[in-house]
C-alpha cells in the first residue's frame, strides 16, 4: 500500500492561505491520522509539495502560492508521517536504479499542479512502480492536484482508493465532475475509519 498525500501545505489548507481551498482546515484531524498511522503501521508516503519561484508559468493559471522558503510552502502537519522520509528535488529524475523503499516518506516538489510534472515521480510510473498497486489518495484540492494524481494513478494500472472525508475542492460544480470522472475511471472512494481499520483491524 502507498498512501498519496496530495498538497497539504498552508497556502492550500488554511484560511487566508495564498490559495486557500474553501474548508480544507475541516479535513486536517482525518489527514493528521492517516499521517500517523502511516508512520505507526510503516506505509510508504508520497507528499506532493508545490515549491515555487515568483514569476512560475503556473502563475498563468492560478494566484501565486507556495513560495519556497515562505511559510506558505511548508507542508501542515511537516513532522508526519513518522518515517525515514527523502526529499525529491524539482528537476531530480528516476534512473534505472531508482525504487520506492517501503515505509519510506517521499517529499516530491513539483512546479505544475500535477504531481506527475515531477520526472522522476513519473518515472518511476513508467517503469511500472504503481502498477496493480493499492494506492491511497488524500489531501487537496479534489478538481486540481487530487484529480491529477488520482487519474494519473489510474493510467498506470494502479488500484486506487479516494478518501473522501480526507479531500476537499475548490467548487462544487468542478468537484461533482470529478468524482464522476473518477468513478467512471473505476476509482474506489472509501472513508480514514476505513483506511485506518484495514490497517489494524484488532485497535481502530
Ligand atoms: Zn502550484
Amino acid at each position: 500500500m502507498i498512501f498519496f498525500d496530495v498538497d497539504t501545505q498552508f497556502d492550500f489548507m488554511e484560511p487566508g492561505g495564498a490559495l486557500y481551498v474553501p474548508q480544507a482546515e475541516t479535513v486536517k484531524p482525518n489527514l493528521e491520522r492517516l499521517l500517523r498511522a502511516a508512520g505507526e503501521s510503516v506505509v510508504a508516503t508520497i507528499s506532493s509539495r508545490c515549491a515555487h519561484q515568483p514569476g512560475d508559468p503556473e502563475f498563468q493559471m492560478f494566484p501565486p502560492h507556495c513560495l519556497e522558503g515562505t511559510p506558505g510552502a511548508e507542508r501542515v502537519l511537516a513532522e508526519l508521517p513518522q518515517l525515514p522520509s527523502q526529499e525529491i528535488a524539482v528537476d531530480a529524475v528516476a534512473d534505472a536504479h531508482t525504487q520506492l523503499e517501503a515505509g519510506k516518506h517521499y517529499v516530491v516538489k513539483k512546479i505544475v499542479f500535477d504531481m506527475f510534472s515531477s520526472k522522476w515521480l513519473d518515472g518511476l510510473r513508467q517503469r511500472g512502480a504503481f502498477r496493480g498497486e493499492h494506492c491511497v489518495v488524500f489531501g487537496v484540492a479534489t478538481d486540481y492536484c487530487v484529480r491529477a494524481c488520482v487519474l494519473g494513478l489510474v493510467e498506470a494500472g494502479a488500484q486506487v482508493q479516494v478518501v473522501e472525508d480526507a479531500i476537499r475542492g475548490v467548487a462544487p460544480e468542478t468537484t461533482e465532475q470529478t468524482f464522476a470522472e473518477m468513478r467512471a475511471a473505476g476509482v474506489e472512494f472509501t472513508t480514514t475509519d476505513a483506511v485506518l481499520k484495514s490497517l489494524n483491524p484488532e485497535q481502530r
